[in-house]
């Protein structure tokens, strides 16, 4: 498998190059563009949530500590005084860190669903609704949100089944086939679970069409930038 340099240079890169075309194709603003390279970079580091304290499981706890903190320091002045909004967004965020995250973590078998495409699949499902519906994107918008989070993820996965070929002894190493699955065989209950999920991201989803929309726009402003 490719180590974390690896998978966050070419997910920066890859996410880099298609903010880039996204801007010139005049589909979303500078900060829109910028904020897509991010959200790309990000999901370039999410299947290996599966793996015990690494970095990537560090980066992406740290975030979602921070959106946390975000949605709660944006509520609690209407509620309490600053001491105790202070007090209570450190111990929310020490909660999430070290008890609720790890915790959920703690369920997932390394290379197993994580590491699949129906949970890339999922996740960019539910990232689009979530900029949709709660952060009031618009439709094309949360779509290149979820375009780009799936494309990180999936870059993550064709890196690790390419540094699984041996090219130097030119076999195919053990964990050969193990990156890119549609999903996991050995855990069939979590597999019921999230495809169940993912048809219900998939029914509550906005306009399919407007998808369709946005995947000929980027296609096509793809290959005007190649040439
Ligand atoms: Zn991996």
């Amino acid at each position: 498998m490719a180590n974390f340099r690896t998978h966050i240079t070419v997910a920066c890169a890859l996410s880099g190059a298609l903010a880039t075309t996204v801007l010139y194709a005049d589909m979303a603003t500078p900060g829109e563009a910028m904020a897509l390279w991010g959200i790309g970079t990000v999901g370039g580091l999410c299947p290996d949530l599966d793996s015990k304290n690494s970095m990537s499981q560090c980066i992406v706890f740290i975030l979602c500590c921070g959106l946390f903190c975000l949605s709660l320091g944006s509520q609690l002045p209407a509620v309490m005084p600053l001491p105790m909004a202070i007090v209570t967004i450190l111990g929310s965020m020490a909660l999430l860190y070290h008890q609720i995250l790890p915790r959920l973590c703690a369920f997932m078998n390394h290379r197993g669903n994580c590491h699949s495409l129906l949970t890339a699949v999922l996740a960019s499902l539910t990232i689009t609704n979530i900029a949709a519906y709660l952060l009031g994107r618009g439709i094309e918008s949360a779509y290149l949100i979820g375009l780009f989070f799936f494309g990180g993820f999936l870059s993550h996965l064709v890196l690790d089944e390419i540094y699984a070929i041996d090219l130097k002894h030119r076999k195919l190493k053990k964990s050969f086939g193990t990156a890119i699955k549609p999903f996991s065989m050995t855990a069939p209950f979590s597999t019921l679970m999230l495809g169940a999920l993912c048809w219900l991201q998939f029914w509550i989803t906005p306009s399919t069409s407007s998808l369709k929309m946005v995947l000929s726009k980027l296609t096509k402003a793809t290959l005007m930038t190649l040439g």
